[in-house]
């Protein structure tokens, strides 16, 4: 058993509009896959990784708020448990990015004061259909005052996936 081990995982709640790609943050991080057709909602709340941070093993749950994106409800209780929050647009969709004042405001709204928040600019792979600039995103996460990472689930190298949760799980650890 290692005792340095958390008595309780982090939970890390992926929130966004539709198609955005948070199911697929998920499994690139959690499984190292992509999936290139993904079928809308599937029936898993969340899944379990574990990962190391300076000589400890920290567990994550990462819960998908899987099809519910549409009505803005996700339930509260998602909100409610969730230690970070993973706010995420797709920089090829003008919409998705132009919502992320109404996912911070669900996030007031239901999730803990004190929720770690950041905001994930995803398919940045898609170099030739991106209209949400680098500036932008960091200009709006400037305007929350929180993180901003840019992120390829398709990306095989896994770079910019891994050092958004790992960033996102130190932050997590400095604070308890
Ligand atoms: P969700 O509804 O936010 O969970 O989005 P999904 O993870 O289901 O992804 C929606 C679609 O976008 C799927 O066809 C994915 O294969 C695709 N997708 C997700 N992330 C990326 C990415 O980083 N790059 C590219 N090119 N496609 C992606
Ligand atoms: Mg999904």
């Amino acid at each position: 058993m290692n005792l340095t081990s958390p008595n309780r995982p982090f939970k890390l709640l992926l929130i966004g509009d539709s198609a955005v790609g948070k199911t697929s943050l998920m499994f690139r991080f959690a499984d190292n896959t992509f999936i290139e057709n993904f079928i809308p909602t599937i029936g898993i709340d969340f899944k379990v990784t574990t990962i190391n941070i300076r000589n400890k093993q920290i567990k994550l749950q990462l819960w998908d708020t899987a099809g519910q994106e549409k009505f803005y409800n996700i339930t509260r209780s998602y909100y409610r448990n969730a230690d970070a929050i993973v706010l995420v647009y797709d920089r090829t969709a003008a919409s998705s990015f132009q919502n992320v004042s109404r996912w911070m405001r669900n996030i007031d709204e239901n999730a803990p004061d004190d929720v770690l928040r950041v905001l994930v600019g995803n398919k940045s792979d898609l170099h030739h259909s991106i209209i949400i600039s680098t500036q932008d995103g960091k200009n709006l996460a400037g305007k929350y005052n929180i993180d901003y990472f840019e992120t390829s689930a398709k990306s095989d190298t896994n770079v910019n996936v891994s050092k958004m949760f790992y960033a996102l799980t130190e932050k997590l650890l400095e604070r308890h």
